[in-house]
């Protein structure tokens, strides 16, 4: 998508240990005009496809997720919650993923009653590296036996290679922008 790789360009930061500071438009401050754009570029990537509801992941894919929705005919959007340690009692989902920003692992759950079998969900998220968040979000499905229908994903950062192994695994992988590589040194970035 053109213009999140301009304004990635034009007001992204590189960061020492891989990371892309965009939080002018995505992760602090948020561009609600480009958040509904992005949700019509993944509308029109997962055209014809069946989505009962959203998925994403606290903090950052929720707003983005929110306004997606609009245009997947205003489906529920149910975010995982991260907790530095729980006490199950059953009712939920949950899983350990390690963050990459934060260079920690977080336990993340979803009430059961939000994620029901046989519903065709869309996950979607701010940024794709490792996999590790996605790969959580994976498996919460799988236990409540939902249908992954589609990724969506704003920025992926295609040198850390946790998308090309999803995709690999056959998952519909929508990134709106790849980072192929980026240079703390300069703050060039390259698009795949
Ligand atoms: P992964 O689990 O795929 O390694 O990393 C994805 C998660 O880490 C995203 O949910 C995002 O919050 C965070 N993340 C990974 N890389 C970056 C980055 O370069 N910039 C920002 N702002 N967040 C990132």
């Amino acid at each position: 998508m053109e213009e999140l790789k301009q304004r990635i360009v034009q007001e992204g930061t590189i960061k020492e240990g891989n990371v892309l500071k965009v939080d002018a438009f995505l992760n602090h401050q948020c561009d609600v005009g480009l958040f509904d754009r992005m949700g019509a570029e993944w509308a029109r990537l997962f055209a014809g496809k069946r989505i009962d509801k959203i998925l994403t992941i606290e903090a950052s894919g929720i707003g983005i997720a929110c306004v997606a929705a609009q245009h997947f005919n205003n489906v529920p959007v149910v975010f995982a919650k991260k907790y530095q340690s729980i006490n199950l009692d059953g009712e939920q989902y949950a899983t350990s993923i390690h963050s990459f920003t934060k260079q920690k692992d977080f336990h993340v759950i979803v009430g059961k009653r939000f994620l029901n079998k046989g519903e065709h969900v869309l996950i979607i998220d701010d940024f794709l590296a490792n996999g590790c968040a996605l790969n959580g979000l994976i498996e919460l499905c799988e236990a409540a036996g939902v249908v992954v229908e589609g990724i969506g994903i704003a920025i992926e950062k295609g040198f850390q290679g946790g998308g090309d192994s999803l995709r690999e695994r056959g998952y519909d992988l929508q990134s709106l922008a790849i980072v192929e590589s980026m240079d703390p040194a300069t703050g060039s970035v390259v698009f795949r």
